[in-house]
C-alpha cells in the first residue's frame, strides 16, 4: 500500500495540459485560459461623466448659488464637439463622454433648471464624479493570465476588454466504466438479486461538475470477455475511470483482464479508508484510474484523486484539495495505519468556529449520510486518539460557494 500523497503525485505526473482550443465568451465560463489576454482597449476609453447632471468648470462654481448656460446636451453615447466656456454647463448624463473645458460634474438634485440656465447650488472641486480615461484599465494591460479558471467576474472584465474570443484548454473527456453484474442504471428492469448503480451517474456528474465532458461507456458484468469488449469501447478519451472489479475477490476482474488488453498498472493499493483498492495506471496509452466500487469510495476518492487530475488535464495546478480546521464535535479513537476521511457534518458553533459532526456509522456503501455530509474529516495513519473539542483538519466539500 502507498501513501495518499504518494498515489496522488503518481497519478499527476505524467498528465500534461491539454491543448488550447478558441471559444466564444459566452461559453467561456469555467472553462481555464490557455494564454495571457491584454486589454484591446482603454476604460474607460474617455474622460465620463459618473452621474446625470451638469457638467462645468469648477472655478465657475467655486461659489454658490450661479446661475450658467446651459451650451449642449450630452446623453450617453454622444458627443460634444465644442468647448464649455466661462459661465456655461452642458447637462449630461452618467456614461457620456466630458466635453471640453469641462472638469467637474454636479448632479442633477444639487441644480435647478430654467429654461437654457441652470441654477447651481452646490459646489464641485475639479475632477469631482469624472471617471477620468484609463480609470479601470488601459489598452495592452495584461488582466488575465493562463491558468485561471474563469470566473463571471473574468467574463465581464474580458468582455470589458474587447475580447469577444478566448483561448481556453480542452476539456478533458472522461470515459467512465461501472462494472458488476448485481449493477443496473437506475430506472432500467432490475433482477432478484441486483443493486442500481449510483457510480455512473455520480462520476457522470463529478466529472461535469470539475468543467469534464463524461462519458458514458457502460456497465461491464464480471465476465472476461465483456469486460475486454466494453472497456475497449472507451476510445478517445483523456482519462478513463472504472468502478468496482479492482479489489481481491474472483470476480474483480478490471486489473487481470485489463492487463491482457492493454493496461499497465502503476500502483493498486492505497494505505486510505474508504477506497482501499484503488488503481492507477495507463489503458492502451490513456491514463487510467480504477476506483473502488463502494460509491462513498468511488466518490470520495474522486475528491481526492480524480479532481486534481481533471485539474492539471484543464490547466490547473492540479493542487489537493485545500484543507481546513474544524473542532471535533465527539471523541474519536486513536487511527490504524489507513489515512482515514470520515464524513461528517459541519457546523458554525456559537462562538464562530468550525465544529465537525462525524457520522456514527461510516459505511462506504452509505449513500446517505454522505449526501448529508459537508466535510471530510481527515484522520492520519496512526492518529492518536482525540478528545471532543480537539482541533482536526476537515476537508469542506465545494459546492455550496456563492457562484461568482
Ligand atoms: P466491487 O469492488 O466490484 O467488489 O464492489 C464493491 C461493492 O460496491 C459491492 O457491494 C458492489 O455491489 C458495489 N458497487 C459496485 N459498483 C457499484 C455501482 N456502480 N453502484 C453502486 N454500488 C456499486
Ligand atoms: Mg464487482
Amino acid at each position: 500500500m502507498i501513501s495518499v500523497e504518494d498515489a496522488l503525485a503518481r497519478l499527476l505526473a505524467p498528465l500534461e495540459k491539454l491543448p488550447a482550443e478558441q471559444v466564444s465568451l459566452a461559453a467561456a465560463v469555467g472553462r481555464v485560459l490557455a494564454e495571457d489576454v491584454a486589454a484591446r482597449r482603454t476604460q474607460p476609453p474617455f474622460a465620463v461623466s459618473a452621474m446625470d447632471g451638469y457638467a462645468v468648470r469648477a472655478a465657475d462654481v467655486a461659489r454658490v448659488p450661479v446661475e450658467l448656460r446651459i451650451v449642449a446636451d450630452i446623453p450617453a453615447g454622444a458627443g460634444f464637439g465644442g468647448v464649455i466656456g466661462a459661465g456655461e454647463a452642458a447637462r449630461i448624463f452618467t456614461g457620456a463622454p466630458l466635453p471640453e473645458g469641462a472638469d467637474a460634474i454636479v448632479i442633477q438634485e444639487d441644480t435647478e433648471r430654467r429654461g437654457d440656465h441652470v441654477e447651481i447650488r452646490e459646489r464641485a472641486g475639479k475632477g469631482r464624479y469624472v471617471r477620468p480615461a484609463g480609470l479601470d484599465f488601459t489598452e495592452g494591460d495584461v488582466l488575465l493570465h493562463a491558468g485561471t479558471r474563469l470566473s463571471p467576474r473574468h467574463i465581464g472584465l474580458a468582455a470589458a476588454m474587447n475580447r469577444p474570443w478566448l483561448f481556453v484548454h480542452r476539456r478533458p473527456r472522461v470515459g467512465i466504466l461501472s462494472t458488476g453484474d448485481e449493477i443496473v442504471m437506475p430506472g432500467d428492469p432490475i433482477g432478484p438479486h441486483q443493486i442500481v448503480s449510483s457510480n455512473a451517474l455520480a462520476l457522470c456528474a463529478f466529472a461535469t461538475a470539475c468543467g469534464a465532458v463524461p462519458v458514458l461507456v457502460g456497465n461491464a458484468p464480471d465476465d472476461p470477455d465483456a469486460l475486454r469488449t466494453i472497456a475497449a469501447a472507451a476510445k478517445g478519451v483523456d482519462l478513463f475511470v472504472t468502478t468496482g472489479g479492482v479489489s481481491v475477490g474472483e470476480h474483480d476482474l478490471v486489473r487481470d483482464v485489463l492487463s491482457e488488453a492493454g493496461l499497465t498498472i502503476d500502483f493498486w493499493q492505497i494505505a486510505m479508508r474508504p477506497g482501499k483498492p484503488l488503481m492507477v495506471g495507463s489503458y492502451r496509452g490513456t491514463p487510467m484510474v480504477g476506483l473502488p466500487g463502494n460509491p462513498v469510495s468511488t466518490l470520495v476518492c474522486s475528491l481526492l484523486f480524480l479532481k486534481p487530475a481533471l485539474d492539471k488535464l484543464s490547466g490547473l495546478p492540479g493542487a489537493p484539495e485545500p484543507p481546513a480546521t474544524a473542532r471535533l464535535a465527539v471523541a474519536l479513537k486513536e487511527n490504524d495505519r489507513r489515512q482515514d476521511y470520515l464524513r461528517a457534518r459541519l457546523v458554525r458553533a456559537a462562538d464562530g468556529t468550525l465544529e465537525a459532526i462525524p457520522f456514527d456509522v461510516q459505511d462506504s456503501s452509505m449513500m446517505r449520510p454522505l449526501a448529508q455530509s459537508d466535510c471530510l474529516v481527515v484522520r492520519p495513519p496512526h492518529a492518536p486518539a482525540l478528545a471532543a473539542g480537539s482541533a482536526v483538519s476537515v476537508i469542506p466539500f465545494p459546492g455550496g460557494a456563492w457562484p461568482l
